[in-house]
């Protein structure tokens, strides 16, 4: 199977290395990738955004399979492209995607599945915005409807900067404020049968402890040693099936990575939010736990094909994920700075650390920091205290000036299990 991987972060790292250890996949491509992709993918430039030049470099490439790894081209329309082009593609069409492009289409397709989610309004003035706001009392949750590569959404007790937040986009949602732990659940689909990966939990705010700014995500873990073990059945009933159902009723079946976020609050459990592709840090460790080859997955969905598949099979190890992110994340990242000590990590931790590239570039025979979050340091163990561990030995290899990490990534999971 020749497959063509679309996107340059961790995450698409993380799936070209699953397909690059499938002895199905026999020529592995990556438009546009990064450093770290082009060690295990041949590299292509592309505009990712553009359909019809995904769709002619597909072509032109023989490829069997192309996965759109990130939001953007999916809301675009890039895997409707593939499609018209006679491929096969990983990726739900553009009218699909607005489960994740637009808050308001998720809330209206949740209401119609009957999922459960947060209380919310749709607002489009601030007037509206500022009685909203009041209805529901701090914490204020207030989220822009539209991409924003999870830094759209301003969580706060500030009255004043919730109505800012607000003002500064043309509409939001404003939602009542869920309490408890998050899980992120992904889900393989052809738009009929799905199925769920195991759950992982992602680490949103940029500092220890959870303070700071919400960023694309800080780190990962999986599995969960804290949650029910009937939770999956469980969002597969009251969440994932309903919602496939729903989109397929409505005239737009969704096929490819479902990804469910959700609170598990004192209630129940909520669904905070829809995405339309693997999330990023989360897939580097639930992807490190897959035993099944990727590529047959990710072929059986796209060609509607999931019923007939074999369950999927996981490792017992536990696998944990620290983003390693630029000076100033999630500010305007400085970029530009040599990364170093990865040869090291290569060397000395693996196979059970590597390192998975996100922002990062060769120029001559450097790797460089090119954005925001560099690089996902990620680690298998028997347990999340030695996955913890290894990774934290890998990422204290690593130099890039003034670079940061948290340093509590699955801390408390990993004790957790301790005492468990
Ligand atoms: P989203 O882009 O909707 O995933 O939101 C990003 C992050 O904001 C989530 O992962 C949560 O940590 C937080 N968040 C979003 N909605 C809520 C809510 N209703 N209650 C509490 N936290 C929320």
């Amino acid at each position: 199977m020749k497959v063509l991987v679309i996107g340059s972060g961790a995450r698409e790292h993380a799936l070209c290395r699953s397909l690059s250890l499938d002895p199905d996949v026999t020529a592995l491509h990556c438009a546009p990738g990064n450093a770290g992709i082009a060690e295990v993918a041949e590299l292509h430039r592309v505009d990712a955004l553009d359909g019809a030049a995904v769709s002619a470099l597909a072509t032109r490439l023989g490829a069997d399979l192309v996965v759109v790894g990130p939001e953007a081209p999916l809301v675009a329309g890039v895997a409707d492209a593939v499609r018209d082009a006679g491929i096969p593609a990983f990726g739900p069409s553009k009218e699909a995607a607005q489960l994740e492009g637009s808050k308001a289409f998720a809330k209206d397709v949740m209401a119609g599945a009957g999922v459960p989610t947060a209380r919310s309004y749709v607002c489009t003035t601030p007037v509206e915005a500022a009685d909203a706001l009041d209805a529901f009392g701090a914490p204020y949750v207030v989220k822009d409807d539209g991409l924003a590569a999870g830094k759209g959404v301003v969580v706060t007790d500030d009255i004043e900067a919730a109505k800012a937040h607000a003002d500064a986009c043309r509409q939001v949602v404003i939602e009542e404020y869920l309490d408890g732990p998050e899980v992120s659940l992904f889900a393989v689909t052809d738009g009929v049968t799905v199925l769920p990966l195991q759950p992982a939990q992602d680490f949103k705010r940029a500092l220890d402890g959870d303070a700071g700014p919400n960023t694309g995500g800080m780190g990962a873990y999986s599995p969960l040693p804290w949650a029910d073990p009937k939770l999956v059945d469980e969002v597969m009933q009251t969440v994932l099936q309903p919602t496939v159902d729903e989109l397929r009723r409505r005239g737009t079946p969704f096929s490819g990575l479902l990804y469910a976020g959700l609170a598990i609050t004192s209630r129940g459990v909520r669904v905070i939010e829809f995405n339309a592709r693997f999330g990023d840090p989360e897939t580097q460790v639930v992807l490190a736990r897959l035993k099944t080859p990727l590529a047959g997955v990710l072929m059986a969905a796209a060609t509607g094909n999931l019923a007939d598949l074999e369950p999927l099979r996981w490792s017992d190890d536990a696998a944990v994920t620290v983003v390693v992110a630029s000076h100033n994340y999630p500010g305007t990242p400085r970029t530009g700075d040599p990364v170093t000590g990865l040869d090291e990590v290569a060397a000395q931790d693996a196979p059970h650390a590597y390192v998975l590239h996100a922002g990062t570039k060769r120029e001559g025979d450097a790797t460089v920091s090119a954005g925001g979050r560099v690089l996902s340091v990620t680690a298998t163990g028997e347990d999340l205290t030695e996955a913890r561990t290894r990774a934290y030995r890998a990422v204290a290899r690593i130099r890039l000036d003034g670079s940061q990490h948290r340093t509590d990534i699955a801390a408390e999971a990993a004790e957790a299990a301790k005492t468990a």
